[in-house]
């Protein structure tokens, strides 16, 4: 899923995010609700109408940001009281607020409200964030069940078909204009494996329709995430969406689908795209550097996507240089279309049997 962080992926109109070929982004609450304010996304046909997306759309709780990005948060069995980022006002987050955020900006899927538990953190402190997230994923369900709704949103004009041959992937005209909302629970526990399985099995004891592997990603080494990872696994349903929140690089989304990982997040393509920084068959780019200033060749020779296909490496680095902003827009393109390509041939290789890998370099 791209990051459209304010009912935007960062650099890239709808029409062109269409054509490159997600089958979902993700937003969030926190950022939503604090700038322009849930009310007026709802007012404003929800996220589908407000943004003209008329792709399914994930947000997250709200939990992440406010655990991350605000200062002075005080959380409580009740919620979270947090400062904004923005301008140092005072807000509550609680499961039913956040509940009723993510309803109200008419998200198909919604996270259950949890505390995203700090790295590292000691037994006891795990242990009780995890039952306070237990606690929050029950009150998150209840009050979804009794105010979700069904999701509505117009047919776009411009929606097209996505290009290339993409298996499993829905045609245009195929794709839902109304779906009833989804309530996904999280798994918490730090990176202790028995809280982890205790926390999966009592998540799914709560019963959820998809469940998301949170709390990763916070500063603990790969090689823990990739463990933890695998020890919660197994212990969530296979027939069930399992979302983990959070990565990665595109090694690591084939590794995690590999795994078993059926949906990822990452700001990784548009923020390292913003920075110059590009994903490709033969390995990442830096375009800032003075070796491609005469470069004539393509980005990456093996890829599809419209600014291989018409640009140089030369004129890339040369708007990277200049600070102009098609500099973010191509590189954004380049960057989502290099990551769905390889979520692409997980797919394919899936749909094989196979076990999806990343080809090295040498391969491709
Ligand atoms: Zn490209």
């Amino acid at each position: 899923m791209p990051v459209g962080t304010l009912a935007t992926v960062k650099g890239i109109p709808q029409d062109l995010l269409e054509e490159i070929g997600p089958e979902i982004i993700l937003s969030n609450t926190y950022h939503l609700y604090l700038r322009p304010g849930v009310e007026t996304v709802r007012r404003l046909g929800g996220l589908h109408g407000f943004m003209s997306w008329p792709r399914p759309v994930l947000t997250d709780s709200g939990g992440f940001q406010v655990f991350s990005l605000s200062d002075l948060r005080k959380v409580r069995e009740e919620g979270v009281t947090f400062r904004s980022h923005l301008d140092g006002s005072s807000h509550f987050f609680s499961p039913e607020s956040s509940m009723e955020a993510q309803i109200g900006l008419g998200a198909d899927i919604i996270m259950a409200f949890d505390e995203c538990t700090e790295h590292p953190a000691d037994a006891r402190r795990t242990r009780e964030s995890m039952e306070l997230t237990l606690r929050w994923a029950a009150r998150s369900k209840k009050f979804f069940e009794e105010h979700k709704r069904e999701v509505q949103w117009k047919e776009v004009a411009s929606s097209q078909s996505p290009v290339g041959s993409n298996p499993g992937l829905l045609a245009a005209g195929d794709w839902p204009l109304a779906a009833e909302q989804q309530l996904f629970g999280i798994v918490q526990g730090g990176m202790d494996l028995a809280l982890r399985k205790e926390s999966a099995e009592r998540t799914i004891e709560i019963g959820f329709p998809g469940y998301a592997i949170g709390g990763l990603s916070v500063g603990e080494p790969r090689h823990l995430t990739r463990e933890v990872v695998e020890a919660t696994l197994e212990h969530l349903p296979a027939d069930k969406p399992r979302y983990l929140m959070g990565v990665g690089t595109p090694e690591e989304i084939v590794e995690y689908a590999a795994m078993g990982i059926d949906m990822m997040d990452c700001v990784l393509p548009t923020r390292a795209a913003r920075h110059g920084l590009l994903f490709t068959s033969e390995g990442r780019i830096s375009i800032k550097q003075a070796r491609y200033a005469q470069d004539e060749a393509p980005l990456d020779p093996k890829c599809p996507c419209r600014v291989c296909q018409r640009y140089s490496r030369a004129y890339l680095r040369h708007l990277y240089a200049a600070n102009e902003v098609l500099a973010q827009v191509l590189n954004t393109i380049h960057n989502l279309s290099f990551y769905l390509d390889t979520m692409r041939t997980v797919r394919q290789a899936i749909s094989l049997g196979d076990t999806p890998r990343f080809p090295h370099a040498a391969e491709r």
